[in-house]
């Protein structure tokens, strides 16, 4: 049955013409990309009753509505540091701000956190929070404590659904609905810190609780680059939240032309999601691979910049029971990424309602990493975190889009 898997699974759908070269990842392409994306932009950010939102503001974006009303710019140093580094989601309490200004900033904005829908709590002290927007949208996001040390990681989610229909991922059996603003990426982060009360941000050498971003929740971030972009260059903004750029990692499945771009801007660290090492399986798993093949994908890694032993890419590898975990399958990995400092995460499969896959056996993920390590390179096991309450990787899914699936489930049953 597993063989008969891996047959099916290795059909090839290639479309030849549409895989591009090396030569025309060129700026038009990555328009292109972003003109896209631009078609799945978020609502405006400004109430019913007039006022705006100022999380995921730029600051020169901030500067400019102080100056609108007639503020100094140091004003916008002043309220970043009440929003960013003190938490304060109330201009009343902004004591360096004078009464009369204090109205009439409230007037005029608001500083809002997305509602918190629904938080659970797995048996591993994982943590999984439903957040609400204001159009009603919904997201997951979840807090991954480290079990021995007081620190760990926030994994946004940049889009509500996801484009891309990775085989194994639930969150890909959700269209995509819209992407979110980076104030509703930025407020997925605020949030979880209100939960576990860590304001005013931590600075210097103290421990954060919240140490760490991984851009791994749910959507493709590279498709929804600029607001991503936007909320991590107010995330590293040291004069508030001040992660730096070694504590984020961003996840992609491989928008090519994207990385680049978010190499030479972000610098943040790179984590692409590989899953199989020939293109006729990865077309199958990773449909994105039909645009951009592995070779791509490989030659845009080795050129990402700052990739070096101690800033090492991430290949994802999810191990797939007799599809994609055969020693086989391990050579060729350590063969194809060759001389890119690298580490591999081994992401045993977690299984959702529905999903076709089967985890590899352990025997077979231990002789998979052996192989791997073998050749140099890191290849940790990630222990599943928080499957008890759907959290771990490619768990994620948000329910008001599962009514519509169960339709089309029952619709298809019922024809
Ligand atoms: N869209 C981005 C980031 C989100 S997914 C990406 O695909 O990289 C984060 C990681 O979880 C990816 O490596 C993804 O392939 C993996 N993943 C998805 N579904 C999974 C599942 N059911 N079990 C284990 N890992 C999964
Ligand atoms: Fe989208 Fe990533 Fe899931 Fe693929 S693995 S469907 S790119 S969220």
């Amino acid at each position: 049955m597993q063989q008969a898997m891996r047959k099916d699974l290795s059909i090839s759908n290639r479309v030849g013409s549409d895989a591009i070269t090396g030569s025309e990842l060129t700026d038009a392409e990555r328009a292109r990309i972003l003109a896209k994306s631009a078609l799945f932009s978020p609502p405006p950010t400004q109430l019913p009753d007039g006022r705006r939102e100022l999380v995921g503001l730029s600051r020169d974006e901030l500067k400019a509505e102080l100056d609108a009303i007639g503020e100094q710019p140091f004003r916008a140093k002043q309220l970043w540091h009440w929003i960013y580094h003190r938490g304060e989601t109330d201009f009343a309490r902004m004591s360096s701000i004078s009464r009369n200004l204090q109205q009439n900033l409230a007037e005029r904005f608001v500083i809002g956190r997305p509602e918190t829908a629904a938080a659970q709590a797995s048996a591993d002290q994982t943590r999984k929070f439903l957040f609400r927007f204001r159009d009603g949208q919904e997201v997951e996001t979840v807090y991954i404590p480290d079990p021995e040390e007081d620190r760990g990681a926030v994994c946004l989610s940049s889009q509500v659904g996801c484009t891309l229909s990775c085989r194994f991922c639930h969150t890909g059996t959700q269209r995509l609905v819209r992407n979110l603003s980076a104030g509703e990426i930025v407020g997925q982060f605020m949030a979880v810190r209100d939960a576990y009360g860590e304001w005013p941000s931590p600075t210097g050498d103290t421990p954060r609780l919240l140490s760490t971003i991984v851009l791994m929740g749910m959507g493709e971030p590279l498709y929804n680059y600029t607001n991503v972009a936007k909320a991590m260059t107010i995330v590293m903004d040291g004069e508030g939240i001040g992660l730096s750029r070694r504590r984020i990692t961003l996840s992609t499945s491989g928008v090519v032309p994207m990385m680049d771009r978010c190499g030479a801007e972000l610098g943040v660290n790179l984590a692409v999601s590989l899953h199989a090492v020939h293109n006729d399986l990865r077309d199958e798993l990773v449909p994105l691979n039909r645009k951009y093949p592995i070779e791509e994908l490989i030659a845009a890694c080795r050129r990402y910049p700052g990739a070096s032993n101690a800033r090492r890419i991430t290949f994802e590898y999810v191990m797939l029971r007799g599809v994609n975990d055969s020693p086989a399958d391990a050579r060729a990995l350590v063969r194809l990424i060759a001389g890119i400092p690298a580490k591999v995460n081994l992401i045993p499969f977690n299984p959702w309602p529905g999903s076709r896959f089967e985890p590899s056996r352990p025997a077979t993920l231990r002789q998979f990493a052996d192989i791997v390590m073998n050749a140099g390179y890191a290849a940790p096991v990630r222990t599943p975190r928080g499957r008890d309450i759907l959290a771990a990787c490619g768990q994620l899914r948000t329910e008001s889009k599962r009514t519509e699936a169960k339709q089309t489930e029952s619709r298809s049953r019922a024809s």
